[in-house]
């Protein structure tokens, strides 16, 4: 279990999902782009989106994950 330093949110992380950008299939400048988006957003507070609830540094690095603004994905 891991708490976000900024607003305590409590997550349990699996070690496997932070294997590098190849297993991934995402790369470091999409994930850029992701976290830029993010951090201009006014969904954004401590670091989360609070559409989703994650941590954005978390679903900007993930595939699987997408923008869940309610008025369309940003990214
Ligand atoms: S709504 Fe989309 S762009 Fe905004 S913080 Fe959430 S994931 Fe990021």
């Amino acid at each position: 279990m891991r708490h976000c330093k900024s607003c305590g949110h409590e997550q349990t992380i699996n070690p496997d999902d932070y294997t590098d950008q190849a297993e991934h299939g995402i790369s470091e400048k999409e994930q850029e782009r992701r976290l830029k988006t993010c951090l201009s957003c006014s969904s954004l507070e401590n670091y989360t989106c609070k559409h989703s609830g994650y941590i954005v540094s978390y679903i900007a690095s993930r595939p699987d994950q997408h923008c869940s603004h309610p008025e369309g994905s940003k990214w």
